[in-house]
């Protein structure tokens, strides 16, 4: 799994925490081309809260399709 990009450029030993995450839950049925390959993957958005518990950083992330984006949020 991809870590936020802060985490690369951090020189400490990084620790993210994630927490409770929710899951968007549209059905995808499976649909295969000839070959095999789900040409209907499952496109559900989960979605929460990460944080690193060494630098106390924290982003919201969101994931479709394997791929994880993050959003940095304001330190409070
Ligand atoms: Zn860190």
């Amino acid at each position: 799994m991809k870590m936020p990009d802060a985490t690369h450029q951090c020189d400490k030993d990084c620790r993210i925490q994630f927490g409770p995450a929710s899951t968007t839950c549209a059905y995808y049925p499976p649909v295969y081309d000839k070959q095999g390959n789900n040409i209907n993957p499952d496109r559900n958005t989960t979605s929460g809260e990460c944080w690193c518990r060494t630098c106390g950083k924290k982003w919201m992330y969101s994931t479709q399709l394997g791929q994880t984006t993050y959003t940095e949020q304001a330190c409070s």
